[in-house]
């Protein structure tokens, strides 16, 4: 399954010569740009993603953003640029909790970003939408797992006459303890049994916990919907070691074509908690717009069919 986009192929029009243009919407999160969602740094992001030939952004709704809703579905149109949400949950408000208050609160959090993200105009709605964001203390309980499949299967309702598509992101071990692997999220997407809930991979992610960068992709297969490229630091791509040929070929050979957002953060661009909680402690990068050109010149470099 492949997530529906109404993203514009603008990006790929400039491109001339030998390359063929990318069919994929490419992403970039807003994170690279700025680290707030007050009206001027929503403009800046959506001009400075344009700018850098994006067709999507990406926005961290992990601090329970108040964005203008309007204005961004506004701003997006105007520049023909896409938007996914992205999120975790909260220790307090988490649906993989044994206790149902803590379940209740999370699963509101999850419906008011389901609206969020309609209200701005976005089609996908992805991250750890099934747990709190951090290092868990034990397993995932029998208990825990029931509600989160009962909570995103109602949510998974509620997102069909939307329009929007649910991604289960694949995270590591210290971020989650219900989804760390492709075969994770290809379970919980079974039991929540919704075909408008899709895997989400994450190349930052996969160094850590899968076997290699091909495997999880074929076997997602047209479940994946979602794809975020970071490197093994989350800096510059290409910097790090992670194989990105290997990940980029096996994108070709299942013929994805859904977003491939990129993913990357420094101390020089700090959102409230996230930054905290994804342990971005490091300057790798201070100029966005330089980074978020590279990166969309290697993405198009890595989709683009062998000869
Ligand atoms: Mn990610």
């Amino acid at each position: 399954m492949t997530v529906n986009t109404s993203s514009p192929s603008s990006a790929a029009a400039g491109e001339t010569g030998s390359s063929t243009p990318v069919r994929n919407p490419i992403g970039v999160h807003a994170l690279v740009f700025v680290g707030d969602t007050s009206r001027d740094s929503v403009a800046e992001a959506v001009q400075r993603t344009a700018a850098a030939g994006y067709d999507l952004l990406e926005f961290s709704l992990h601090d329970s953003v108040n964005l203008d809703r309007a204005a961004t579905k506004a701003l997006l149109a105007e520049n023909g640029i896409g938007a996914a949400c992205s999120r975790g949950l909260a220790p307090d408000a988490d649906v993989s909790s044994e206790d149902p208050a803590v379940v209740a609160r999370g699963q509101d959090l999850l419906r008011e970003s389901l609206q969020l993200t309609a209200d701005i105009g976005g089609t996908v709605l992805t991250g750890a939408l099934y747990s709190a964001f951090g290092h868990a203390k034990g397993p995932l309980t029998a208990t825990g797992r029931q509600h989160i499949v009962g909570v995103l299967r109602e949510l998974a309702e509620e997102a069909r006459p939307l329009g929007v598509t649910l991604g289960l992101e694949v995270c590591n071990r210290y971020e989650t303890n219900v989804v760390n692997t492709a075969r994770d999220a290809l379970r919980l997407a079974d039991d929540i049994g919704a075909d408008n809930v899709m895997v989400h991979l994450d190349t930052y992610h996969m160094n850590i916990e899968e076997d290699d960068f091909r495997s999880p992709v074929l076997e997602v297969g047209d479940r994946l919907g979602y794809v975020h490229i970071g490197e093994n630091h989350r800096g510059y791509l290409g910097s790090g070691h992670l194989d990105f040929a290997e990940f980029f070929g096996a994108l070709r050979e299942i013929d994805f074509k859904g977003p491939v957002t990129f993913e990357s953060f420094s101390s020089a661009v700090l959102a409230r908690g996230l930054s905290n909680d994804l342990a971005i402690w490091r300057n790798l990068w201070d100029d966005g717009d330089d980074l978020a050109r590279q990166a969309r010149a290697f993405i198009d470099a890595g989709l683009q069919p062998t000869a």
